[in-house]
């Protein structure tokens, strides 16, 4: 029995499924997860001491990848004084003046744990600012495990095979809405929000379709709803503004997580003054939490963004479209039939002969059951992908370019297997 092994038969005697969030446990791919004893940069180690290029980077958490000797120093630095308080500090606050000054027609934020707070508290306070229950979402985004926003939420619900979840009483989902990406929903004057994933990374990745997320602020603005970019993933990634600043279309609201973290728990929601004066203490929408905040969380946080620049994009995006094109080659000459789209940092792989633009395109790829053998001939290779076929690959601004080819070379060597 290997290490991983053993410490996977212990896990699950302990943890359902062996794990603290589903997708890990390998349930999609089958085999056993590999148990990760340290990483740095673009590689991690597993417990049997096996080392891979890593594109799971926490599910896009660790931009920079990881152990980024910054980040590092600046969360002991921030423990060295105090890991939490319930008191304001300094870094919160240069924290939120720095996305607000990243992002355009973002003015205030409110601090979470998590990108799922981050979505559940912005549905919340577009509820309680326009005075009214209903949520449109998209199938095949997800927005964090929240009852309300589970439907037909891509991602690890889908690689379930579950709409929503058990445990979501009716009423909770009542007013929700879920509609097929890329298409424009009509809305009524009883919707509070729309939500989206302004670029879909959780249902592999999907591009917004020329003009529909224009369209969809249209729609917003002419029942009065608020529009809500789910940024948790294209947040800080696509660039400095986010999808905001790529897709020149600005939401009411926002909810951010992952690279804003630096790799400690954070989200955050934000939105125009107006709008976040809904918020408590200030205005009637209640939110809060002992860890919100906290302070080495935004020290992580401030050390991510103070290495990130228009040039760092720049390099990722280009680290992304090598990786993108070399897979797509590399598949395109085994005669493999392969979607590999790039939007900016950010790559996806779809099996299929077909660009997928939504929820029921990216399933019948997903049921082609190609991903598993290719996951685990790439495993075997020394290279990490996420364990399921919903999820995006996250180059980092880590990967060099002989961890591209090394990559490409072992696509190249799958692709022949499929
Ligand atoms: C990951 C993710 C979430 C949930 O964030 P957690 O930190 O896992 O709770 C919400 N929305 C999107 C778009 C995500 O990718």
């Amino acid at each position: 029995m290997t290490i991983n092994e053993d410490l996977f038969a212990r896990a699950k005697a302990v943890l359902p499924g062996g794990v603290n969030s589903p997708v890990r446990a390998f349930l999609s791919v089958g085999g056993t997860p590999y148990f990760v004893s340290r990483a740095e940069g673009s590689r991690v180690w597993d417990e049997d001491g096996k080392e891979y290029i890593d594109f799971v980077q926490s599910y896009g958490a660790s931009i920079l990848g990881h152990a980024n000797p910054t980040v590092l120093a600046a969360v002991g630095d921030a423990a060295s004084r105090g890991t939490t308080f319930g008191a304001p500090t300094r870094s919160e606050v240069e924290l939120a003046e720095k996305v607000c000054s990243w992002v355009p027609g973002l003015e205030k934020v409110r601090m979470t744990s998590s990108g799922t707070e981050a979505a559940m508290s912005a549905i919340r306070l577009a509820r309680g600012a326009t005075g009214r229950n209903k949520v449109v979402k998209f199938a095949g985004c997800y927005h964090g495990h929240t009852d309300s926003l589970l439907a037909a939420g891509g991602s690890g619900v889908a690689n379930q095979g579950l709409v929503g979840s058990a445990g979501v009483p009716e009423a909770a989902v009542a007013d929700t809405v879920v509609a097929p990406y890329n298409i424009v929903p009509t809305l009524d004057e009883d919707t509070a929000v729309l939500a989206i994933e302004p670029v879909a990374a959780n249902m592999g990745l999907v591009a917004p379709a020329p003009g529909f997320l224009e369209a969809c602020r249209a729609e917003c603005d002419r029942v009065g709803a608020l529009l809500l970019f789910d940024e948790v993933i294209t947040g800080f990634r696509l660039g400095q503004g986010g999808a905001t600043t790529w897709s020149g279309v600005q939401p009411d609201v926002w909810a951010f997580g992952k690279v804003i973290g630096g790799g400690l728990p954070v989200g955050m929601f934000g939105g125009s003054h107006e709008v976040m004066d809904h918020v408590a203490p200030l205005g009637p929408v209640y939110q809060g939490g002992t860890l919100s905040g906290n302070p080495l969380a935004t020290a992580a946080g401030l050390a991510v963004l103070s290495q990130l620049d228009d040039d760092r994009y720049t390099a990722l995006t280009a680290t992304a479209a090598a990786l993108a094109s070399g897979l797509a080659e590399a598949m395109a000459s085994a005669g493999v039939a392969v979607q590999v789209p790039q939007i900016g940092p950010l790559v996806g792989i779809f099996f299929g002969d077909e660009p997928v633009t939504n929820y029921d395109e990216a399933k019948a790829s997903a049921d082609r059951g190609m991903y598993p053998t290719f996951f685990h001939g790439m495993l075997e290779r020394g290279i990490a992908l996420a364990p399921g076929p919903y999820e995006a690959i996250f180059p980092s601004l880590s990967h060099t370019e002989a961890d591209i080819a090394q990559t490409i070379e072992a696509a190249a060597e799958v692709a022949s297997t499929l």
